[in-house]
């Protein structure tokens, strides 16, 4: 179980990620996104959720400078944009990507989104793994894939992705891909672990809440970490960074637990992952 904000699962490849991290997808200001990356790192937070799409590396790497952490300390994810997917593409993009946040390597490098239209998660893929074996990547995974997605990269590739970054929340549990990873040794990466904010007034889990004088995204993130998964909820505001990682004292009842992993109603907040082509590289 994870105790305390440099407690780390193991992934298949063996490179050790934070069960907790914060996301900064739709920071509206550069100020911002690195002020909320500066504030999460100094109350203790090791890994950071961003992505081409985000257009918030270049911030990312500069609210890191700025920490008082060394870049080998922390932890950082970062994604490859649905149009830049192809094997050349891959390889271009993810020099930017470097660039843009004035790094050496990545922790964690995913694609985006499978975009089956396009055709290209396979080479893309291939890409990744030579990256990988390069040293530039220390652990390849993907997003929003299914469960055929996943399928087709273990028939057709060499690596086992190391995560499959999917909205995860009381509302959208997915239990078939969650087997089928688990099977597989694909750790579940949560995203928008609040239902982007829609979760956060529900009556099911303010009751629970209030049992153990906890908030509802804590009882939600806390929830995520005794399932076993890793959770980057997102917050620009300094003392909800703070409370958000503030879920190492408490721990949810058997009872409790039950009832949120029954809230499931296939709810997304964001696109099916077979349909979304936004941008793609046709
Ligand atoms: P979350 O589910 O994390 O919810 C974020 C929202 O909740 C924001 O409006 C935030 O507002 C608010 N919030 C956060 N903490 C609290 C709190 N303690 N009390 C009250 N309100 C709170 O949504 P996201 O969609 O941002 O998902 C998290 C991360 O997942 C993203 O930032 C991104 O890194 C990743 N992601 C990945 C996707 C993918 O396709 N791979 C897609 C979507 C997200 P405020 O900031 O004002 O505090």
């Amino acid at each position: 179980m994870i105790k305390s904000l440099k407690d780390t699962y193991t992934l298949n490849n063996g490179v050790k990620i934070p069960g907790l991290g914060l996301g900064v997808w739709q920071v509206d200001t550069p100020q911002e996104c690195i002020n909320a990356v500066k504030a999460a790192v100094k109350n203790g937070y090791i890994s950071i959720d961003t992505a081409k799409a985000y257009d918030n590396e270049e911030y990312v790497g500069q609210a890191i400078k700025e920490c008082d952490k060394k870049r080998e300390e922390l932890f950082i994810t970062s994604k490859l944009w649905n149009a830049d997917q192809g094997y050349d593409n891959t390889l271009k993009a993810f020099d930017a990507t470097l660039k843009r946040l004035d790094m050496e390597y990545l922790d964690m490098y995913l694609i985006h989104w499978p975009v089956p239209v396009a055709d290209k998660y396979v080479e893309t893929w291939k890409a990744m793994e030579k990256l990988n074996k390069e040293g530039l990547i220390r652990a390849i995974g993907v997003s929003n894939f299914t469960k055929a997605h996943l399928q087709r990269l273990a028939d057709e590739c060499e690596i086992i992705p190391a995560v499959n970054q999917i909205e995860y929340h009381p509302w959208l549990i997915q239990p078939a891909l969650n087997a089928y990873m688990e099977e597989n040794n694909i750790k579940l990466e949560a995203w928008s672990p609040l239902a982007h904010g829609e979760l956060l007034n529900n009556e099911i889990i303010g009751k629970i809440a209030e049992k153990y004088n906890k908030s509802i995204a804590q009882v939600i993130i806390k929830w995520d970490l005794q399932n076993g998964v890793i959770t980057i909820p997102k917050s620009v505001k300094e003392e909800r960074i703070i409370a958000n990682a503030d879920v190492f004292d408490f721990e949810l009842s058997v009872e409790d637990m039950a009832t949120i992993n029954g809230m499931n109603k296939d709810y997304r907040t964001g696109p099916d992952p077979d349909e979304f082509d936004m941008d793609a590289a046709k």
